[in-house]
């Protein structure tokens, strides 16, 4: 289960983003995620487990917008770049090399937050802080 540690980490993620706003408390509306299609992580899996997640918590409501990014792996040979396919054991196109370097498709990054900034309240807790980083296939 992945998804639910992406989700976690991405809570943290968000978590050290809201600090940023303190003492105003962002309202979420979207998170825009950018998932590689070389992780682990099912899009449809993930947005399910974020839903769970964030239901009672200062991010309730926020929807999970998922912006896929293709694999794309550069052949070491000849330096091309192509989109390397399961069935042929990603392996180059043009010279038949298994995949040494992946130029895009494993990331899993937050690109951009849609949000509203609420009047800072009486009383602010501020989260703990914490630093994180996201690896979706470790
Ligand atoms: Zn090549």
């Amino acid at each position: 289960m992945h998804e639910v540690d992406m989700t976690r980490c991405l809570l943290l993620s968000m978590g050290e983003w809201k600090q940023q706003h303190a003492p105003r408390q962002p309202r979420v509306s979207t998170v825009h995620l950018q998932v590689g299609a070389f992780t682990c992580v099912e899009p449809d899996q993930l947005v399910f487990t974020w839903e769970a997640a964030v239901q009672g918590s200062w991010l309730a409501g926020a929807r999970l917008a998922i912006e896929p990014v293709p694999l794309l792996g550069r052949c070491v040979l000849c330096s091309s770049t192509y989109a390397p396919l399961q069935e042929q054991g990603y392996r180059s196109p043009c010279c038949n090399h298994p995949m040494e370097e992946i130029v895009s498709g494993r990331e899993l990054r937050i690109r951009s937050v849609e949000y509203a900034l609420d009047d800072p309240p009486a009383n602010a807790s501020l989260p703990s802080s914490s630093t994180s980083t996201c690896v979706p296939c470790a």
